[in-house]
């Protein structure tokens, strides 16, 4: 099955209850039983059903199920938010004085996360760069992961998702990896060797932009030596299951962060066009950078462009796509603010992978509580414009930006 059929016709799309094309919402926050013994039964394990919707919830259930399936995963597990999806990527399988190691060019709030983290004693070393030669000089008898973006931004380098799985895996580490900004669509991380992938579903994979929501998906292929991940070491039985386990029934449970029946219906219907968004986006996004790459006064970055950093991994991995987000750099951040401003089409609001364009000045927005340092290491420059693009007309959005930049003067 190629990807369009496989998200409207693959093995995680059930014919749900009443004949519906489509899973209910179950809107509840418990299930009623006939019997004390039934109920006994459910809460134990011993017989399919739901107790109650921080645990699972149908609705949730078959949002994991498919984009478990579309991402190649053993199992999914939806989270309130992209960034709950990461928080609990991470402690499932980490203790206090364990080192992670991340690629530079993290989304701000991630890098803001591993900043939190050290007040757990959980500290992060990281690489400028997302290569095999800049992560293996920070590995040391304490990391336990490697964490990195596939797509950074607003950087737009593209990591060697298989490289950096073999480095990873020559030192018995877990790799993780956002795939937000890639989607299935371009790249499943799995397939090439990532251990566990993340999603912030409130980007692409929802894709109208009306809910916030994440998801963990794990490979359960990674080897777990339960003397170094000291975390999982009570479920030490379940091998290969014990990340997803743990997470399940212990971490994720516990800390009650749960995506609500009504997200997962709307990420249901979202994935479903996925294939025909991103294919419409990553054009759009090659056709405008290729003409704001005419302009004498900008510099543009997008992977579909030859002189762009993520260029040659972008061909090799996503068959040439480039994803669908963009950066221009105009001279100054007056001149930025000019450009921005004058926009007709181009919505100015954060977030990414909405129908519509979305613009942003990141240095002044998403950037605001890191270091210069970090700011450097992940691309933020004060001239510097973020354009995620949307579905709109590509003829339109050209001339929204080529207007927009030669009225900023
Ligand atoms: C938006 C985003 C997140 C955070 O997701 P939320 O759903 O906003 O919590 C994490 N990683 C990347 C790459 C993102 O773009």
């Amino acid at each position: 099955m190629e990807f369009n059929t496989k998200l409207l016709h693959g093995r995680a799309v059930k014919k749900y209850a009443d004949g519906a094309t489509l899973p209910q919402i179950s809107q509840v926050s418990a299930f009623q039983y006939d019997s004390a013994r039934e109920q006994d039964e459910v809460f134990h394990h011993k017989a399919a059903g739901y107790a109650y919707s921080r645990v699972a919830n149908p609705t949730v259930a078959a949002f994991e199920q498919r984009i478990n399936e579309m991402e190649g995963g053993n199992a999914a597990i939806a989270c309130s938010s992209g960034m709950f999806a990461i928080t609990l990527s991470l402690l499932n399988m980490l203790c206090a004085g364990d080192e992670i190691v991340a690629g530079g060019g993290l989304y701000g709030g991630s890098i803001d996360l591993l900043e939190d983290l050290t007040k757990f004693d959980i500290t992060t070393r990281y690489a400028a760069h997302m290569t095999p030669e800049e992560i293996e000089p920070l590995i040391n008898d304490r990391t336990r992961v490697i964490y990195g973006e596939v797509i950074s931004n607003p950087s737009l380098e593209v990591t060697d998702i298989r490289a950096v799985a073999d480095l990873a895996h020559a030192h018995g580490l877990v790799f993780i990896a956002d795939s937000t900004t890639a989607t299935p669509f371009l790249i499943n991380p799995i397939a090439l060797g990532a251990d566990i992938v993340v999603h912030s579903t409130t980007k692409y994979i929802n894709g109208s932009g009306n809910s916030i929501g994440g998801v963990i998906i794990d490979s359960a292929r990674f080897p777990w030596d339960f003397d170094k991940y000291r975390a999982l070491d009570g479920y030490r039985n379940f091998g290969k299951l014990a990340y997803t386990v743990r997470l399940r029934t212990d971490i994720w449970e516990n800390m009650g962060g749960c995506m609500a029946p009504m997200t997962a219906f709307l990420n249901v219907i979202g994935l479903e066009t996925l294939g025909l968004r991103m294919e419409r986006i990553c054009d759009n996004a090659a056709r405008l950078a290729e003409a704001l790459n005419e302009l004498p006064d900008v510099t543009v970055n997008h992977p579909s462009l030859p002189d762009s950093p993520g260029h040659e991994l972008a061909k090799k991995q996503f068959g040439g796509r480039g994803g669908g987000i963009l950066t221009f750099r105009v001279g100054s951040k007056e001149r930025a603010y000019a450009v921005i401003d004058h926009l007709r089409y181009a919505v100015r609001a954060t977030s990414l992978g909405d129908t519509r364009t979305l613009v942003i000045h990141p240095e002044s927005t998403l950037y605001i509580r890191s270091t210069d340092d970090q700011r450097r290491i992940a691309g933020v420059y004060d001239d510097l414009i973020r354009v995620s693009v949307g579905i709109e007309d590509a003829q339109d959005l050209i001339e929204d930006f080529t207007e927009a930049v030669s009225a900023a003067g």
